[in-house]
């Protein structure tokens, strides 16, 4: 990948970067998104079944998921009574990250038309 920074445009001195202009968008206040996506039943279960993917090891909380290891589990982010159900059965769920949740799922769709 191309790399050193030296790709910024150069012949536009008179025109400094404006970063506190523009305010129409959403500052991203990742404390906020953090509580969006990260109950207290997600963030115990995750850590619980071991803060990655169990697939491929991805550990971005963000993009992890808790799927049934059966497979039949549908996805309720944000679902606090869904997390309190994993705790509960906590051995029948593993953790995917959104690319793997989406991989395995389409090779058990592959499976089942075979
Ligand atoms: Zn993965």
């Amino acid at each position: 990948m191309y790399r050193g920074g030296s790709d910024r445009r150069v012949g536009t001195a008179g025109n400094p970067p404006r970063e506190e202009e523009e305010g129409e968008e959403e500052p991203r206040h990742f404390d906020t998104l953090r509580e969006a996506t990260m109950t207290a039943e997600r963030e115990k279960a995750l850590a619980l079944l071991g803060n990655k993917c169990a697939r491929c090891g991805f550990d971005n909380q963000l993009a992890l998921q808790i799927a049934r290891i059966d497979g039949t589990s549908r996805n309720n982010w944000n679902n606090r009574s869904y997390y309190r159900q994993v705790l509960r059965d906590l051995p029948y769920y593993h953790i995917l990250c959104a690319n793997c949740a989406l991989i395995t799922r389409m090779e058990r769709e592959a499976e089942v038309e075979r």
